[in-house]
């Protein structure tokens, strides 16, 4: 089936078009430098930037998916519209899904709303060389960090922990605030980290004791590793010394890096899944790939990294999950259903 599928569940305003697992296009536009001077992503200032950017998006989106086929494709080429319904900012799920719900009626096409998380999870597919299943998989962002089971991508993901506090990149941009530098803080860490000793000063991991993954859990928590790293410069200021801020840097990296990895390959022995796939933007960190990729082969996992246009938030991934959907012969969507900030990845 031929899909678009619409993304507004944070800062980018991602349409994607495919052709059941052929990618066919994948327009982002971001406001991420809108929210640079607040530290983060600012919800309403997020709503009115998909508002704008939608428009033009579906129409390059159009574009670039004739210019893939090329031969010319329309709106009215569309099989089905699928859409983001959650978990996100309400105000902006709501701008997608008022879009996606007027595509679906102006063209009589049916609608699918979608999980974003097993969105993430789906990008996957439009590789051409997807991961086989079961698999785990982590998703890493500045929204979520979760460790999920996944079964079967249409009826069976299991959630296996989450975060209780802040996510991995909120975690990176709050230390990046505390270190002095600019968001986001992913890359900015990562360039502070260069040279830097990731041994320097040991980071607390929290909750990654044998006994916090005892009975199954694989909650994260790293506020208690933010304010660490805030108490640690502190006290380094006080006594009039000056901070290494690369050793800072490269240490809080190798901490949540630990964290992790250390969980999910943990959850691939438990479960006897030999897979692990990764998603979200903060797979973007260099480090990250590499003790990921570096332990998998130790533990005889074998590990997936989408290219990271899939891996950050897009419209391909919605489109290519509402696909997948409709060939396994799932109804479509009703027309009533709205935003849904905290839509369980089970659901
Ligand atoms: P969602 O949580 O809904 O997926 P998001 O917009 O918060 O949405 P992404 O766009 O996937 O998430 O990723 C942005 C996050 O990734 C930011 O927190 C950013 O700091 C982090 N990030 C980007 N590059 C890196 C990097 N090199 N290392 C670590 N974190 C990074
Ligand atoms: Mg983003
Ligand atoms: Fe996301």
């Amino acid at each position: 089936p031929l899909v678009l599928g619409i993304e507004t569940s944070c800062d980018e305003t991602g349409i994607g078009i495919v052709r059941g697992r052929r990618l066919l296009s994948n327009t982002i536009a971001s406001s991420m430098d809108e929210h640079a001077r607040y530290g983060g992503v600012v919800p309403e200032i997020a709503a009115r930037a998909h508002l704008e950017a939608l428009q033009p998006a579906i129409a390059r989106a159009l574009a670039d998916a004739s210019a893939t086929e090329g031969r010319q494709i329309t709106l009215a080429d569309l099989d089905a519209v699928a859409v983001t319904s959650g978990p996100g900012l309400a105000g902006a799920l709501m701008v997608g899904i008022g879009a996606a719900k007027a595509l679906a009626v102006g063209l009589d096409r049916p609608l699918y709303a979608v999980n974003h998380l097993v969105g993430h999870i789906a990008a996957d597919l439009l590789t051409g060389d997807a991961v086989a299943y079961p698999t785990v998989a982590l998703l890493v962002s500045g929204g979520h960090t979760s460790l999920l089971l996944v079964r079967d991508l249409t009826s069976d993901v299991q959630m296996l922990g989450e975060t209780v506090d802040d996510a991995a990149g909120e975690a990176f941009d709050k230390v990046a605030r505390i270190l002095g530098l600019t968001y986001p803080g992913g890359p900015e860490i990562d360039r502070a980290a260069v040279g830097g000793d990731p041994t320097a000063i040991r980071f607390p991991r929290g909750l990654s004791r044998a006994s916090d993954m005892a009975e199954h859990r694989y909650d994260f928590s790293f506020s208690g590793l933010k304010t660490a790293v805030a108490r640690w410069t502190e006290q380094r200021e006080a006594a009039g010394e000056p901070v290494p801020i690369a050793d800072v840097a490269a240490s809080f990296r190798e901490a949540v890096v630990d964290v992790l990895v250390t969980k999910a390959l943990d959850a691939c022995a438990r479960y006897d899944v030999p897979r692990l796939l990764l998603g979200g933007g903060v797979i973007a960190n260099r480090r990250l790939r590499e003790v990921t990729v570096a332990r998998a082969t130790e533990a005889g996992v074998e590990v997936r990294i989408p290219p990271l246009n899939l891996c950050t938030d897009n419209g391909a991934m919605i489109a290519g999950l509402a696909a997948e959907l409709i060939v396994a012969g799932r109804p479509a969507s009703s027309l009533q259903f709205g935003a849904d900030s905290t839509l369980p990845v089970t659901e």
